[in-house]
C-alpha cells in the first residue's frame, strides 16, 4: 500500500525575512520545502512531522547563481540539474557539473537543490565531496543574523547539520587553480544515476608542473562515515610528491586505512567500502596524473 502523506499547512513565503518571520512564530516548527525530494519521502516514513511546510524555492535570494571575484555563488534553491547543465559551472569547476550529473534521474535533478542535498545530511550526498575539495562555504541566515563557514564544518551525523533555525541561502566556491584537474568517481549498487552511492570519491589535484610534484591534492569522500569527509591523511601524504610516483597507492591506502570509517548496510560490506575506497582515490590520482601529464609533455 502506498503510505500517505501526514496533513499539514503549506505556505509559499515570496521572501527570505518572510519566511524567517514564519520560523519564528510557529517557534521552529516548520519543515523547509526545497524540492521535496527527501522531505517528502520522510513524512511519509513519519520521520519529521511539521505543521507547516514552507516552500523556499520561489525566494528570490535563494535562486540565483552569481560569480563574485571569481567566486561562484549558488543559491540553495537552485536544482542540481541547471548546475549540472550550466555553461559557467562545466566552464569553470566541470567537477561539479560531473557530480551533479549523476545525482538521480533527469527527474529527480529536475526537481532536488543543492541546498537540499547538503541539508539532508546524508553522507552519500552526491554534490558533498566535489564541494569540499573545491574549498566550499555556506551562508546560513537565522532571525538573529547570518553566518558563513567552511562546507567541512556544516555537517555533524547523518541527518543532523549545524543548522539552528535557520536557512541555508548560499553555496560559495572559491575560483579554483586554473592549473587544478578535479575528478568524481560515484560507485553504485547498479551504476545508475538513480542509485545512492555505496562510496564516492572527489579529488581536487593542483600540480607545479614544472618540477612535476603535487603542490596540493584535496580528497573527500561519501558514504564511508557518519559524514562526508576529507581524506586528510592521504592528502598530507600527497602535498610535495612526485607526480606518478608511489604516494599515489600509499595515499589510497591511509584514505581506506586512517580516514574512511565505513559501516556495513544493504548497500556494502565495511570492508568492501574500504576497499573501493583505495582503489577509487589511486584511480581518480590516476587520471589526473594522465591529465595533467597529458598537458605537459609536448
Ligand atoms: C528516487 C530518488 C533518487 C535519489 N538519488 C540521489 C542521488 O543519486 N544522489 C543524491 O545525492 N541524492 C539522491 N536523492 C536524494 C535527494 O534527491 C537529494 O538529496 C536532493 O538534492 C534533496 O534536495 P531537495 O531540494 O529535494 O530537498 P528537500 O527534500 O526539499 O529537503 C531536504 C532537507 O533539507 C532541508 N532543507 C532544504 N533546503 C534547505 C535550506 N535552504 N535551508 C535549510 N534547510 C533546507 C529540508 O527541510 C529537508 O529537511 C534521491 C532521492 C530520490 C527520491
Amino acid at each position: 500500500m502506498l503510505a500517505k502523506l501526514p496533513p499539514f499547512d503549506y505556505c509559499q513565503p515570496a521572501s527570505l525575512k518572510e519566511a524567517l518571520a514564519l520560523m519564528g512564530r510557529f517557534d521552529g516548527n516548520v519543515g523547509l520545502l526545497a524540492g521535496g525530494t527527501d522531505l517528502l519521502v520522510a513524512m511519509k516514513e513519519q520521520k519529521p512531522s511539521h505543521r507547516l511546510l514552507l516552500d523556499i524555492k520561489r525566494v528570490p535570494a535563494l535562486t540565483a547563481v552569481t560569480t563574485d571575484n571569481g567566486r561562484l555563488c549558488f543559491g540553495a534553491a537552485v536544482t542540481t540539474r541547471s548546475i549540472a547543465r550550466s555553461r559557467l559551472v562545466r566552464e569553470r569547476i566541470p567537477l561539479l557539473s560531473q557530480a551533479l550529473q549523476v545525482l538521480g534521474s533527469m527527474q529527480i535533478g529536475n526537481r532536488a537543490t543543492i541546498g537540499g542535498n547538503l541539508c539532508n545530511a546524508s553522507p552519500a550526498a552526491d554534490s558533498a565531496p566535489p564541494l569540499l575539495v573545491l574549498d566550499a562555504s555556506v551562508k546560513l541566515v537565522g532571525e538573529k543574523g547570518e553566518r558563513r563557514l567552511p562546507l567541512e564544518n556544516f555537517f555533524l551525523a547523518p541527518g543532523k547539520t549545524v543548522l539552528k533555525r535557520e536557512i541555508l541561502t548560499e553555496i560559495q566556491v572559491p575560483a579554483a587553480p586554473a592549473q587544478g584537474r578535479g575528478v568524481f568517481y560515484k560507485l553504485g549498487p547498479r551504476g545508475a544515476p538513480e542509485d545512492i552511492c555505496i562510496v564516492s570519491v572527489g579529488l581536487f589535484a593542483v600540480p607545479d608542473a614544472a618540477r612535476m610534484i603535487w603542490k596540493e591534492v584535496r580528497i573527500a569522500l561519501g558514504a564511508v562515515a557518519p559524514t562526508p569527509i576529507r581524506a586528510r591523511h592521504a592528502e598530507e601524504a600527497l602535498r610535495g610528491q612526485l607526480i606518478g610516483g608511489k604516494s599515489g597507492a600509499d595515499a589510497a591506502r591511509l584514505a581506506a586505512a586512517k580516514d574512511a570509517r565505513p559501516i556495513s548496510d544493504i548497500r556494502g560490506s565495511a570492508r568492501y567500502r574500504s576497499a573501493m575506497v583505495r582503489l577509487l582515490v589511486e584511480r581518480a590520482l590516476e587520471q589526473v596524473t594522465r591529465e595533467i601529464s597529458g598537458e605537459t609533455t609536448p
